[in-house]
């Protein structure tokens, strides 16, 4: 079979039949999550083509994108404010039972974002083919899954068949070399690569994030790393699991138990690339030469180091469309600007590790007059770890605002804005216009990085504060 890619042996693992100049592959999934955003769509299809989920037990449904954060909301004792989220959480609910599949309510104590909560319980494991309705699905990737994105009508397709048609994407391998230093996260580095690769570095690829650096990152980090994979116009991005993937899984609910996990922790350990293996592409990174990151613009991509200055572009539409909306201009100092929001959260950094990270910073600080500091955990398990470690506490004392879990100010469906004309600093992966509100700015940062410009309000380096 000759030397084999990590992808490779995953994806020809799950090929019901391969592709052909002229068809795409059926490729067989193991885990299909969904949503009540993406999903009323495709459970309507199979209601008019009187079809059945074929796998409800490999189906998995939670609640997250539209819905509040606001405690009374969450738990029934005032309506849902926003129409179109009560109305798609009654869909879900009443789509989930007629089918049979497994839903995570609003009042299950292990409901939140769906890329944080199956990693959490153990759903997510190497080997597997993973997809959702929702862009971000790349996170689970961390754990040397193949998982991705799909569009609504995909979504039948997968409650229908359990498969998928897909053309076999081609590999890039990141290889990332080097410590990363004190006040450089996880996620500054994959600002970084996006930076370097560009938005569409990786189209048609699934990156392999690989060397040292990547070694040496927790799973909330790994996480952090895939989830933006999309962002770099990847297909996914993948991580070869080792012990750091095993201990985080070990005795999760849902991963394998007894005898059963020895059985799948030495299959596993054979999810790596093997030596000599060839890439399509490729691309050198040195981490220990890295700063904290923040983008200026309205697209992943135009990021720069936090103490430097904005690019200077002429001639180039998109770059002049993106600097006035954000109010900007080339060369000038992203330090020292006054911001008006700061959300804490999402898929990209809504984990424990993240809320720590954040806490470390403001712990005996206060936000800045003026400025709303947003925090959302990534899920209610995310949500009881931090008030059982006294974060939510250091959140609070400082002025933080701290909600219930969901995709939350990501998006802003569930009624969580920035107003138009407002700059917010944000966790979360994408600064699109009007991503977070109509006329809203996004900046896009670490948790560190947010928690700094929440005390100092206005952009500040957390190295200063740590
Ligand atoms: S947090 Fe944002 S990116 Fe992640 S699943 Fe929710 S909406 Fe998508």
């Amino acid at each position: 079979m000759g030397t084999r890619t990590l992808f490779d042996k995953v994806w020809t693992a799950h090929e019901v039949v391969p592709e052909t100049a002229d068809t795409p592959a059926v490729l067989y999934i193991d885990l299909h999550l969904i949503h009540e955003v993406t999903s009323p769509q495709a459970f309507s299809v199979l209601k008019s083509l009187d079809l059945r989920v074929r796998r409800p037990d490999k189906t998995l449904a939670t609640m997250d994108h539209s819905t509040p954060t606001v405690t009374e909301q969450v738990f029934g004792k005032i309506p849902i404010k926003v129409d179109a989220a009560a109305k798609q959480v009654r869909q879900l609910e009443s789509n989930a039972a007629e089918f049979g599949v497994e839903l995570f309510d609003m009042l299950d104590a292990r409901r939140g974002i769906v890329h944080v909560i199956s990693p959490e319980l153990g759903s997510t494991q190497p080997g597997m083919t993973i997809v959702c309705g929702d862009s971000h699905t790349s996170t689970h990737g961390a754990f040397g899954a193949l998982a991705f994105g799909i569009g609504t009508t995909e979504v039948g397709h997968v409650f229908a068949t359990q498969c998928l048609l897909q053309r076999k994407p081609k590999t890039f391998a990141v290889n990332i070399e080097g410590e990363l230093r004190p006040g450089v996260t996880a996620k500054d580095l994959i600002l970084h690569i996006i930076g370097r690769i560009g938005v569409s570095g990786g189209t048609g690829h699934v990156l392999e994030y690989r060397g040292s650096t990547i070694r040496a990152l927790s799973m909330d980090e790994r996480m952090t790393i895939c989830n933006m994979s999309i962002e770099a116009g990847a297909r996914a991005g993948m991580i070869a699991p080792d012990e750091t993937t095993f201990e985080y899984l070990k005795d999760k609910p849902r991963a394998p138990q007894g005898a059963e996990w020895d059985a799948a922790v030495t299959r596993w350990r054979a999810l790596c690339t093997d030596p000599g293996a060839r890439f399509d592409a490729s691309v050198d990174i040195d981490a220990s030469t890295l700063e904290p990151m923040i983008t200026y613009g309205t697209n992943p991509g135009m990021v720069m180091p936090l103490g430097g200055a904005i690019p200077q572009v002429s001639g180039n539409a998109v770059y002049d469309q993106a600097l006035g909306y954000m109010g900007f201009h080339g060369g000038e100092v992203m330090l020292g600007k006054p911001i008006d929001v700061v959300f804490i959260g999402s898929c990209t950094n809504g984990r424990l590790e993240d809320l720590q990270a954040a806490a470390s910073i403001l712990k005996g600080r206060k936000v800045a007059p003026g400025v709303k500091l947003l925090i959302v955990p990534g899920s209610q398990q995310v949500k009881r770890d931090a008030e059982n470690l006294g974060l939510a506490q250091i959140f609070k004392d400082a002025g933080a605002d701290w909600r219930e879990s969901g995709c939350s100010m990501c998006l802003g469906m569930n009624g969580d804005t920035v107003g138009a004309g407002q700059y917010s600093v944000s966790t979360s992966n994408r600064n699109f216009e009007g991503r977070q509100g109509v006329g809203a700015r996004t900046l896009l940062v670490s948790p560190m990085t947010a928690a700094a410009t929440a005390v100092r309000g206005k952009i500040a380096d957390p190295r200063e504060l740590l």
